[in-house]
């Protein structure tokens, strides 16, 4: 059980990935019938498929960011809206959609990107909203071609260092709906301090070497709203 001095607001990460959309229709990338059974991830997912083939690369985005449009968020996403009426919460994603901010979470951290802005080649600190389709010949302010703002297998993961700082801050942490399986995403479980609590989030067995995490073996619209309920009634 953790204690609190009064007046302290505790402070939760929360850690998202593709699971906590599926219910919103978004798909996930390994689950059966996921867009890695549908697209090969060095054609569409690294530097080397955006020379290649950067028509096709922007296919596959442009058509991620009209699926993003026409998705709402569920029951997980407003979960932790609710959660964050009530304690210090950080949403840490991996996910490029933008439905913790369509719910209404406000401290968001995109791991990953966010398929509703775009960068140019150049890779400058520079981005640009953008809610339709990408094409080839489109430019941003320094004459380069656009691309999405996503962090593609084999880049750097800028906002990393800032994540860690967060994890390592939590009394709680929670991890919804995601394999583990991307790195360094997947190495945050570990930055936790002994005296932070930390919950599982997902319908299927998710392989960690984690030994203080407590399973919850359910879909993200089921087993939010129930932890976030369990939370706000042991420390509010
Ligand atoms: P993943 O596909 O590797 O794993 C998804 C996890 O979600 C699995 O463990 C699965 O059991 C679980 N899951 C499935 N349905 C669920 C539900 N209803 N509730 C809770 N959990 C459920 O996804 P990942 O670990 O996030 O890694 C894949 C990478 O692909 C990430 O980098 C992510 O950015 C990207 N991605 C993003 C989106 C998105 O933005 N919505 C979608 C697909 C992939």
């Amino acid at each position: 059980m953790l204690t609190l001095t009064c007046f302290e607001i505790m402070k939760i990460v929360v850690l998202t990935g593709a699971g906590i959309s599926a219910e919103s229709g978004l798909g996930t990338f390994r689950d059966k019938g996921g867009l890695w059974d549908e697209y090969k991830i060095e054609e569409v997912a690294t530097p080397e498929a955006w020379l290649k083939n950067p028509e096709l690369v922007l296919n596959f985005y442009n058509e991620r960011r009209r699926l993003n449009n026409l998705a709402n968020p569920n029951q997980g996403h407003y979960a932790l809206v609710e959660l964050e009426k009530h304690f210090d919460v950080t949403v840490i994603t991996q996910n490029i959609d933008n439905l913790h901010e369509k719910a209404g979470s406000k401290n968001v951290i995109h791991l990953h990107g966010e398929i509703l802005k775009a960068k140019t080649e150049e890779l400058s600190e520079k981005h640009y909203p953008i809610s339709g389709d990408i094409y080839l010949g489109d430019t941003g302010e320094d004459g380069k071609q656009l691309r999405p703002h996503v962090v593609w297998f084999g880049e750097s993961v800028p906002l990393l260092n800032t994540a860690i700082d967060h994890v390592a801050d939590a009394k709680i942490f929670i991890v919804i709906g995601t394999s583990l399986n991307v790195y360094p995403a997947a190495n945050l479980i570990h930055y936790t301090t002994k005296n932070c609590k930390s919950f599982l989030i997902d319908p299927n067995r998710v392989q960690t070497r984690v030994k203080n995490i407590e399973m919850i073996y359910e879909k993200a619209s089921v087993g939010v709203p129930t932890l976030v309920n369990k939370l706000i009634n042991t420390y509010k």
